[in-house]
């Protein structure tokens, strides 16, 4: 949480504190920062450190990176939408191990680029937010929840999806 407020900070980026959450549209009253402690309540509901719910979490980290995109480093954006290109479309079973190895081929594709993954418009960046998040009442709920959460994300970038997919299959051939 500090991170993103420093970020926003030496970025320029105002953060609202009040009313929905400015990036994602979710139904709040404490705006961004209320938006990101609600994300807390996936950890009550499931044992993160459980292999069972690793792709929960890498999932539910790439949705919420994605719908609050402008709040962190642009190439974080390429990390987070390829991922999820390749947990959804390519069903690779992610892994902690796998995360640094996509890092190496964005550093590699990034060489001499300056492109920006723009995310799509504020608020409609999928209907899912973290205000349906946090009426998760099991584990088999969220898990569910989560998936569907990544996925209409994934869909909202549809004008990145090309491109993604090219550095996703620079990682299959790398690593596979
Ligand atoms: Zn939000």
């Amino acid at each position: 949480m500090q991170d993103l407020l420093d970020y926003a900070l030496k970025n320029g980026i105002i953060l609202q504190e009040k009313g929905n959450c400015q990036f994602c549209g979710a139904e709040v009253t404490g705006g961004v920062i209320e938006c990101h402690n609600q994300v807390h309540h996936l950890a009550d509901m499931v044992d993160f450190n459980n292999p069972a719910y690793y792709v929960t979490r890498f999932l539910s980290v790439d949705a919420m990176a994605l719908q609050h995109g402008e709040l962190h480093g642009p190439w974080n954006n390429h990390i987070h939408l390829t991922r999820l290109h390749l947990i959804l479309k390519k069903k690779v079973t992610w892994t902690y191990a796998k995360t640094p190895l996509l890092s190496n081929i964005i550093n590699q594709y990034k060489k001499n680029k300056t492109e920006v993954l723009t995310p799509p418009p504020l608020t409609q960046r999928g209907n899912l937010t973290t205000s349906d998040l946090i009426k998760i009442t099991s584990p088999a709920e969220c898990v569910a929840f989560v998936r569907q959460w990544a996925q209409e994300v994934y869909t909202s970038f549809n004008q990145h999806q090309a491109l993604v997919a090219t550095i996703a299959d620079e990682f299959l051939v790398t690593y596979y």
